[in-house]
């Protein structure tokens, strides 16, 4: 069982923030900033891309949920909502997540950063839409 699983199962604790019949949002326990959330769905999936559209949609919705109460009810003026999938882009525990990060100050211990890239845009849409 992977380690998101084990909370979920009860075996190892985590600081529960929401449950109900299929998602399980917890305390991240690093704390990017304070009430820094993991909301995940309890059936294992790798990544967000494995999962069928109707569950990650309801997944969505809770994320929401989470994040409209931690941003209210924690002070904070406003949140990042980040989904890591795979390794390549950050994603070191294998089990569907969704990091809720409320952001209090621009200078937060957490940076977002678009560098500039010089891509074809053109090419870049002939691609992005095939079967
Ligand atoms: P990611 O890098 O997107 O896979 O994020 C994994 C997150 O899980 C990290 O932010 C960790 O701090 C967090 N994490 C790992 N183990 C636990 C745990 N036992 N309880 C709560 N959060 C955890
Ligand atoms: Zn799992």
């Amino acid at each position: 069982m992977c380690i998101f699983c084990e909370i979920v199962a009860g075996n190892i604790p985590g600081k529960k923030v929401y449950e109900d019949d299929e998602v399980l949002a917890i305390l991240d326990i690093s704390q990017t900033t304070k009430g820094h959330t993991l909301v995940m769905p309890k059936k294992h999936y790798e990544n967000f891309l494995e999962m069928p559209a109707d569950e990650f949609g309801r997944l969505m919705e809770k994320v929401q949920h989470v994040a409209k109460k931690a941003v209210k009810n924690l002070e904070a003026n406003g949140c990042n909502v980040l989904i890591n999938t795979n390794a390549v882009a950050g994603q070191s525990v294998m089990h569907t997540h969704v990091h809720i990060i409320p952001r209090y100050d621009e200078n937060d211990t957490i940076r977002v950063e678009f560098k500039e890239n010089k891509f074809d845009l053109d090419e870049i849409l002939k691609k992005i839409n095939q079967d």
